[in-house]
């Protein structure tokens, strides 16, 4: 097992909440969460972002958009709204270098989104 955090939470070996898993897909709480509702949803397998994602990934690429369509529903959001963002890069502010998306609602979210 690499020492990617987000590798080792959807291993179970790091603690989580778990909000939503199928075989490749994995959804947890955000530990530091910036709306009411804050929602992690990774690969299973290790992407390190976008660029690296491949023609073989495009189940799990579209898996991934599914996934957070299916937190949103678990998370009582569909009727409110929601947003999903994925930071990419250093100016993006990216920070955990294994794809993922934020899926944050539960409230109205600011007007910005950079
Ligand atoms: P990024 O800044 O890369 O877009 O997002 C990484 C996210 O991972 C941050 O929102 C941060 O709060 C969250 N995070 C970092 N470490 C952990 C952790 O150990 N557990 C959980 N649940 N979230 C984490
Ligand atoms: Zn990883």
């Amino acid at each position: 097992m690499n020492d990617c955090l987000f590798c080792r939470i959807a291993a179970g070996e790091i603690p989580s909440t778990v909000v939503y898993e199928d075989e490749m897909t994995f959804a947890f709480r955000d530990i530091a969460p910036q709306a009411p509702k804050h929602v992690l949803v990774i690969p299973k397998k290790h992407v390190a972002d976008w660029y690296e994602a491949r023609k073989e990934d495009d189940a799990l690429l579209s898996g991934m958009m599914r996934a957070a369509a299916k937190v949103a529903e678990l998370e009582g959001l569909t009727e409110s709204g929601f947003r999903v963002i994925s930071n990419t890069g250093a100016d993006a502010r990216q920070t955990v270098k294994h794809l993922h998306m934020h899926v944050l609602g539960g409230a109205e979210l600011t007007e910005k989104m950079g």
